[in-house]
């Protein structure tokens, strides 16, 4: 039996516009079948494994013919694969969705159409720029500035239109736009505005009239993706334009981390502005071992915030939970993980203040240990061990997890080598990044979580233009806060 395709809008670009639908939708997707201008975030939440495929056009010159995207997503579904084709917006504003689906119904696949939050809209809107308003605008008309090889537009009707244009594509050619309007007969000194990149970090207006639109776009280099708007709403823009400008907007920052982690540090930097880029070059592989019984230790240490969750699973596997740790005293390496165990029943009796092996030796001098369990990940380092062993303990260190090596997509590579900033969350996401991408760009501000990662750092011959003073998240944020704010405008 053949898969079904959905047609998935993925909304303007702010990544909370994307529907519940959509998110559902790429989240349990075989093959996604995306476009250029689709949340970046989009894909994040697909699920390790699905087929990514980008069939985007760049600037109207197709790279992947619209054909060749037919017969991919027909070839998916006849495969009984379940296919979301995501596009940027709605799929049936500007985005050939109806043609799409004239082809699924042609071959026969039954498919289901997502709509989703069009750019006409919700770029303006991120102007403050309704596109109706009582007294101002009772009817908008959405239009296609490129003409290519459609027939050329009717500019006496459009002129005439008692409403809100906007118009879509057409930035490049807003000159011959506007002029023609004007040769129409629409007023010269109507308001117009364009939005560039409207609902993401980098977010511009440009305002003036239809007679000065053009040049003041020209003047400030405005490019794709941009909404024009003409009518009298545009001026409303002036008042009503509300997105603040937030610390990191214009900066890119990579993240390193493994996927299933990173989602709190990448949400994190969205919100202060920042352009994210997900770079996971390690990924977290549970390592299997018999169940855990914990009732000879007195102390258990627990050195990473993965390490929690793989704990708890090794106890589960005997049928144990957060009870069998009664008896013990737990360490924990630092806030991450302190939360970590909280979100398990479990108050760590004792937190290192420096997150690192010896911070934790230093938060240990005082308790008294017999036998102690350390929770870790493979290849972690020995400091721990050796000084609880020295004070006569005996030290069972237990590997829970690895970090492994992710092959990134030549895409994700060339984005890192882009960005203003990297961060780097430890030592394993340093060897695997390097590894992936050769050398980082000399413009690009290296950022680590702490003295071990920076040192790793320092062995790959990379300088560390920030450390973090706290050694978690919250710390890699302050840090590069600081840093940014520093730095000559943007
Ligand atoms: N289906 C899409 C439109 C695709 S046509 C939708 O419903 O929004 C591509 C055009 O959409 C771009 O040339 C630009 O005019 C507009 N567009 C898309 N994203 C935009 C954004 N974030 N800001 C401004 N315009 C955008």
């Amino acid at each position: 039996m053949s898969g079904h395709v959905y047609l998935v809008g993925a909304g303007p670009g702010d990544p909370g516009l994307l529907t519940a639908r959509a998110l559902e939708l790429i989240a349990s997707a075989d093959t996604i079948l995306y476009d250029r201008l689709i949340p970046s975030a989009a894909l994040e939440g697909a699920r390790p494994g699905a087929e990514l495929l980008y069939v985007g056009k760049e600037g109207g010159g197709a790279s992947v013919p619209q054909e060749q995207t037919e017969a991919l997503m027909i070839a998916r579904a006849q495969a009984g694969g379940t296919v979301v084709r995501l596009k940027g917006g709605d799929p049936f504003v500007f985005g050939r969705g109806g043609e799409e689906a004239l082809a699924l119904r042609a071959a026969g696949i039954a498919f289901e159409i997502v709509p989703g939050v069009t750019a006409g809209v919700a770029a303006l809107a991120y102007a403050g720029i309704p596109v109706t308003h009582r007294g101002l605008a009772r009817a908008c008309a959405f239009v296609t500035g490129r003409t290519g090889d459609e027939s050329e537009l009717d500019w006496a009707a459009l002129a005439a239109f008692p409403g809100t244009l906007v118009f879509y594509m057409g930035v490049g050619r807003l000159a011959q736009i506007s002029a023609a309007l004007i040769e129409a007969g629409r007023a010269p000194d109507e308001p117009a505005a364009v939005v560039e990149a409207g609902t993401l970090p980098t977010q511009r207006t440009v305002r003036g009239t239809l007679q000065t639109i053009a040049e003041r776009v020209s003047d400030e280099r405005v490019g794709s993706p941009s909404i024009t708007v003409v009518g009298p709403v545009a001026e409303l823009a002036d008042e009503l334009a509300w997105v603040a400008a937030r610390p990191l907007a214009g900066l890119t920052v990579a993240v390193t981390r493994a996927r299933a982690q990173a989602s709190g540090l990448a949400d994190s930097l969205r919100e202060l502005g920042a352009e994210v880029v997900q770079a996971p070059a390690i990924r977290i592989e549970p390592i299997p071992g018999p169940p855990l019984d914990p009732a000879a230790y007195d102390l258990i240490c627990v050195t990473s915030q993965n390490a929690v969750g793989a704990l708890f699973e090794r106890l589960a596997a005997g049928g144990r939970d957060a009870r069998a740790l009664a008896g013990a005293r737990i360490a924990s390496i630092g806030p991450g993980t302190d939360r970590e165990l909280r979100a398990h029943g479990i108050v760590a009796d004792v937190t290192a203040e420096r997150s690192v092996g010896e911070g934790l030796v230093e938060a240990l001098a005082d308790v008294p240990v017999t036998h102690a369990l350390i929770a870790r990940a493979r290849g972690g380092r020995d400091v721990l061990p050796e000084a609880l062993r020295e004070r006569g303990a005996e030290v069972d260190v237990l590997e829970l997890y690895e970090s492994l090596a992710e092959p990134l997509a030549a895409e994700t590579v060339a984005a890192v080598e882009a960005a203003d900033y990297v961060t780097f969350t430890s030592s394993s996401t340093v060897h695997n990044l390097l590894g992936a991408i050769g050398e980082l760009s000399p413009h690009t501000r290296v950022v680590s979580i702490g003295p071990i990662t920076s040192e790793t750092l320092r062995e790959h011959d990379v300088a560390v233009d920030v450390e973090a003073g706290e050694h978690d998240v919250d710390g890699i944020l302050a840090a590069l806060l600081a840093d940014a704010a520093a730095r000559p405008a943007r």
